[in-house]
């Protein structure tokens, strides 16, 4: 490897956007297995552990993710992972199970490309569903509508995505095809970090392949990555496109649930109700009984969609949830305290 990976995987990029100086030995991190990470550092690929104060002080969601820049101190083959460096970025969701817990799946991620397949995948209150949680976390939402080959109404779906989410990139493409990687000319952006997102089967290793291989041979962890055999693909999480910017193709990341518990990311998610909602008589209107409401008008003479209406109004209700047991957990948590407090306070009166 040459002496410049840091450069290649975008940490000039990314002190510049969180403002941090760079002093030290650093690293970013390509995979992650329970407590061994396999980073990339100036002297290559290497594997590395977390120094035992942080093991034991930092909470789930601060323990390094794919995608995450570290300080290190280097040793032969295996370092020590001694700091996390702040998050421009993070994707996450709600851990399974009923708790609302927040899983990490990718830090310092620029742009997630949601893939759906024409085929039989596609679904455009999934794709809203995905770009709320990405609004929420400071990524942007590039959309690829693939295998257009197979459905012949594909300019409709893409207008129909498009007229949804109007700020968005909407691409469609054939991922097949050799040539697809012109259709993402203008669209990634080198040493800017993209995660792939989208369901098993919709062709990411496709695109993926045929990206890699549009201008130049992989490198030999590049071809591990994404060869011939899928089984090689679990252990790299993070490459290097031809034209320079950096894909996260973490099985983790493919799909993931909002965990928002931010309503203003549903509202500017959801951009033709956004708009419409300027003209609510009542500044903060629901959008579900009030008078003179924009969005009830607009739904009333079909400028807005039913489709697009019900979409909203699930997910504004999501992060309602999640927000009321965010908190109703923090306060069973003091209640819980205050039960312990108060049994310790008996045991030692009933001790005297
Ligand atoms: P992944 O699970 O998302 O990584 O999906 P794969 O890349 O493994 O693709 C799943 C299947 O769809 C494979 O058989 C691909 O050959 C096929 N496929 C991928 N892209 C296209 C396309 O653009 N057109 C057609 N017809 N098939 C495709
Ligand atoms: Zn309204």
């Amino acid at each position: 490897m040459q002496k410049n990976n840091l450069s290649t995987y975008g940490f000039d990029e990314y002190c510049k956007a969180a403002k941090i100086n760079t002093q030290g030995t650093f690293a970013r991190i390509l995979s992650v297995n329970k407590t061994n990470y396999k980073i990339i550092s100036d002297n290559g690929i290497q594997t590395a552990e977390l120094i035992g104060q942080l093991l034991y002080t930092l909470s789930p969601s601060e323990l390094p993710q794919t995608g995450d820049w570290v300080e290190i101190i280097e040793y032969d083959q295996n370092s020590i992972i001694s700091k996390v460096l702040p998050r421009t970025s993070v994707i996450s969701r709600k851990s399974s199970g009923k708790t609302s817990d927040i899983q990490i799946l990718a830090a310092n991620v620029d742009a997630a490309i949601i893939i759906q397949g024409l085929d039989q995948d596609f679904n455009i209150n999934r794709i809203e569903r995905m770009s709320v949680a990405l609004t929420d976390a400071g990524v942007e939402t590039i959309v690829v509508l693939n295998k257009i080959d197979l459905d012949e109404n594909w300019p409709d779906k893409v207008n129909q995505v498009q007229n949804r989410m109007p700020n968005c990139t909407v691409i469609a493409i054939t991922a097949i095809n050799n040539s697809v990687e012109k259709s993402f000319n203008n669209i990634l952006i080198p040493k800017h970090t993209y995660v792939l997102m989208g369901s098993s089967g919709v062709g990411k290793s496709t695109l993926v392949n045929n990206l890699l291989e549009a201008k130049q041979q992989p490198t030999q962890e590049v071809s591990t990555a994404v060869g011939k055999g899928k089984h090689t693909t679990t252990n790299r999480e993070m490459f290097i496109l031809p034209n320079g910017s950096i894909i996260i193709d973490s099985p983790g990341v493919r799909e993931f649930a909002l965990s928002t518990e931010n309503i203003e990311s549903v509202d500017s998610t959801f951009d033709n109700i956004h708009e419409l909602s300027a003209n609510c008589k009542f500044k903060n209107c629901t959008h579900t009984s009030e008078s003179e409401c924009a969005v009830l008008n607009a739904l009333n003479n079909g400028t807005l969609s039913q489709n697009e209406y019900a979409n909203y109004l699930k997910l504004r209700n999501e992060a309602i949830f999640f927000q009321q047991t965010t908190q109703d957990r923090k306060r069973k948590g003091k209640h819980l305290a205050k039960l312990i407090k108060d049994m310790k306070d008996k045991n030692m009166k009933g001790s005297y």
